[in-house]
C-alpha cells in the first residue's frame, strides 16, 4: 500500500490518440507531452501516444525533447515554446522542429532544422502579428521551411466567433505560402471546429482523457488516464466538538468516524479543497473535511468506519461512482489541465 499514487492508463492514451487521429483524419495527429505529459509522465505517454497513431509529439523546451530523445523515443517532434540560444542549442542536438517569427532567430539556426513559422492570428503572446514579417520569415527559412502555425485563444470558449476570426486570418496567410503543413487546432478546436483542422492538429488535454471544454470527457468517448489513490491510514472516533485539521476548520457536530488520509498538497491536492471536495473511500463517496494540510487530508465516514488501509480515491471511477479532474477543477475555480500538471513528483506514477 502506497501513501499516495497516479495511476496512468496508458492504453486509455493510446485509445484516446486513435480516436482524436480518427476525427481529425485526414489531418495528422501531433500529440502534445509538454510538463511531463501533463503530469501522466512524458515518455510513457509519448509511446502510447505513437501506438495509437500520433505522427508527431509537441513539447514546449528544449529539456523536455531532449528527456524523449533520451529514452529513445525517435520521430518528428517539435519544440513549440521560445528557445534562448542555450535552449535553441539543446533542441537543436535533439533533432527537433523549432519554431520561428524572426527572420534573425532563423538566420541563426543550421541548414539541417526543421523551421515552423508561426503567426499570431489573435493569441497575442508567441508570433508575430503581421503576415508579411511571417511570410519573411518563411522565405528566410527557405529549404528548412517544414511548417505554417498559428494557436488558438478561445477554442474552449462558449462564442465561437474569435476561434473564426484566428481560423480566417490563418487562411488568409498560408494560402500565399502552398505545400507547406499548416496547424492550429489544439484540443478544444480539434473536436468542436473542422474548419481549424488543417494539416495537423496539436492535442495535449484530450490525449489524456480529460475535456478541453471542461465538463465530461465522455461527451467525446475520451476515457480519463489519469487515476489519483491513496488509503484510510487511520480512523477514529469523533465527538460533537471535537475537530480535525490545522484551524480546526473541521469541528464535529454529531458523533461520527473521521478518516486520515496521508496525501496533501505536497502531492498536489490543493489547499483550496478544504472542506470542499469529496473522495470515494472504499468505493463509498464521502466529504473532505478540514484543513488539506501538506501531507494529509481528513474524510467525514459518518456512521460506517472503515478499515484502516482501505482504499480512497481523489481522482478516478470505483462501482457506479467517479470523480474528474474536471469536478476538482471546478471547486477550485480551476481547468483540468492544472489538476493533474499539479501531481507533484513526490508522487510516483504507476503504469498499466
Ligand atoms: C499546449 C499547446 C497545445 C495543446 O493544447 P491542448 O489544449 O492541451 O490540446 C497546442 N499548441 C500549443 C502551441 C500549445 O502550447
Amino acid at each position: 500500500m502506497l501513501r499516495a499514487l497516479a495511476r496512468v492508463d496508458l492504453g486509455a492514451i493510446e485509445r484516446n490518440c486513435a480516436r482524436l487521429a480518427a476525427i481529425a483524419a485526414p489531418a495528422r495527429l501531433c500529440a502534445v507531452v509538454k510538463a511531463d505529459g501533463y503530469g501522466h509522465g512524458a515518455v510513457p505517454a509519448a509511446r502510447a501516444a505513437q501506438a495509437g497513431g500520433a505522427a508527431w509529439l509537441a513539447v514546449a523546451t528544449a529539456t523536455e525533447a531532449a528527456e524523449l530523445r533520451a529514452a529513445g523515443i525517435v520521430g518528428p517532434l517539435l519544440v513549440m515554446g521560445a528557445l534562448s540560444p542555450p535552449e535553441l542549442d539543446v533542441a537543436l542536438e535533439t533533432g527537433a522542429d523549432v519554431v520561428a517569427w524572426r527572420e534573425a532567430f532563423v538566420a541563426s539556426l543550421p541548414d539541417e532544422v526543421g523551421v515552423h513559422v508561426k503567426l499570431d492570428t489573435g493569441m497575442g503572446r508567441l508570433g508575430t502579428r503581421d503576415p508579411d514579417e511571417a511570410s519573411r520569415v518563411v522565405e528566410a527559412a527557405g529549404a528548412r521551411a517544414a511548417g505554417l502555425m498559428t494557436h488558438f485563444a478561445t477554442a474552449d470558449e462558449d462564442d465561437p466567433a474569435f476561434l473564426a476570426e484566428q481560423v480566417r486570418r490563418f487562411e488568409r496567410w498560408i494560402a500565399r505560402h502552398p505545400g507547406l503543413p499548416a496547424h492550429a487546432a489544439n484540443s478544444a478546436a480539434t473536436l468542436r471546429e473542422p474548419a481549424a483542422r488543417f494539416d495537423m492538429v496539436r492535442c495535449g488535454i484530450a490525449i489524456y482523457g480529460m475535456d478541453p471544454l471542461h465538463r465530461d470527457p465522455a461527451d467525446y468517448g475520451l476515457e480519463p488516464a489519469l487515476e489519483l489513490v491513496s488509503y484510510v491510514a487511520e480512523v477514529k472516533r469523533t465527538l460533537p466538538g471535537q475537530s480535525a485539521g490545522y484551524g480546526r476548520r473541521f469541528v464535529a457536530e454529531r458523533e461520527t468516524w473521521l478518516g486520515t488520509v496521508p496525501i496533501g498538497y505536497g502531492d498536489g491536492v490543493r489547499r483550496g479543497l478544504t472542506n470542499n471536495a469529496e473522495l470515494l473511500v472504499g468505493g463509498r463517496r464521502v466529504p473532505l473535511v478540514g484543513t488539506v494540510s501538506m501531507d494529509n487530508i481528513t474524510v467525514d465516514l459518518g456512521d460506517e468506519p472503515v478499515e484502516r488501509g482501505t482504499e480512497a480515491v481523489l481522482i478516478g471511477a470505483r462501482g457506479g461512482e467517479r470523480i474528474l479532474a474536471e469536478d476538482l477543477a471546478a471547486r477550485l475555480g480551476t481547468i483540468n489541465y492544472e489538476i493533474t500538471c499539479g501531481v507533484t513528483a513526490r508522487v510516483p506514477r504507476e503504469y498499466a
